[in-house]
């Protein structure tokens, strides 16, 4: 969560967000949610909103147990989803829901990610977990989510889409972005014969190589 940012910018950021997945072909409608950690709880997307209407004063402020002030819009269905994962994992700040068009055809197929391509590495697993399927905005779909996320940054959700979690909005949505990317991957694979896998060790390797991938120095 950042300090620096009044609370107009973080609703805006929360908005800016479901807008990107948008503009990155993430998501389409209404589909997707977004939400960050806020000190007395979360910010999350309104539910059932065109992301191109959403003004900041729209993104609903609640407590993780699902308290809403009543001059606030409803919050997205999924809000029992996002404030499990705030309650569980601690270290994450930032959650993006979408039905990305190449995870959500592996999430209706039942195929979970495996470690076909280094990035996997990313989501801090050794593939990209299927969550059971539940239906949209229960407290089930709730669980089945942190059952998957238990070891992975981020999920598919079974006949539904995908969820990728981040210490910000940035990084939730440049993993979902990633889950995406390594969907299209997947798929194509699939298409030609299947993926040549990576083992454990090839796996563990790229984790230790990303301690020190990229600009070291503090800018
Ligand atoms: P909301 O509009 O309620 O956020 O729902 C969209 C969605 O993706 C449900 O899973
Ligand atoms: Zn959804």
């Amino acid at each position: 969560m950042s300090t620096h940012q009044t609370a107009t910018d973080q609703r805006q950021a929360v908005a800016d967000t479901l807008q990107s997945l948008v503009d990155r072909n993430l998501t389409r409608g209404t589909s997707g949610n977004v939400s960050m950690r806020s000190a007395d709880g979360m910010l999350i997307t309104p539910t059932g909103m065109a992301p191109d209407q959403l003004l900041p004063e729209h993104i609903v402020a609640m407590s993780l147990a699902g308290q809403v002030a009543d001059d606030q819009l409803t919050p997205s269905s999924e809000w029992q989803m996002h404030a499990d994962v705030y309650r569980e994992k601690t270290e994450v700040a930032a959650i993006v829901h979408c039905h990305s068009p190449y995870a959500t055809i592996l999430a209706c197929a039942g195929r979970p990610i495996p470690p076909l391509h280094y990035m996997v590495a990313a989501a801090d697993s050794y593939g990209i977990p299927l969550a059971d399927y539940a239906i949209f905005g229960s407290k089930q779909l709730s669980r089945c989510n942190l059952e998957a996320l238990s070891g992975s940054k981020a999920c598919l959700l079974a006949n539904h889409g995908q969820l990728a979690t981040g210490k910000n909005l940035q990084e939730a949505l440049k993993l979902a972005d990633l889950v995406e990317e390594l969907a299209h991957c997947y798929w194509g694979t699939l298409c030609i014969g299947g993926p040549q896998l990576l083992d454990n060790t090839q796996m563990e390797a790229v984790q230790q190589a990303f301690i020190t991938y990229g600009q070291q120095k503090p800018s």
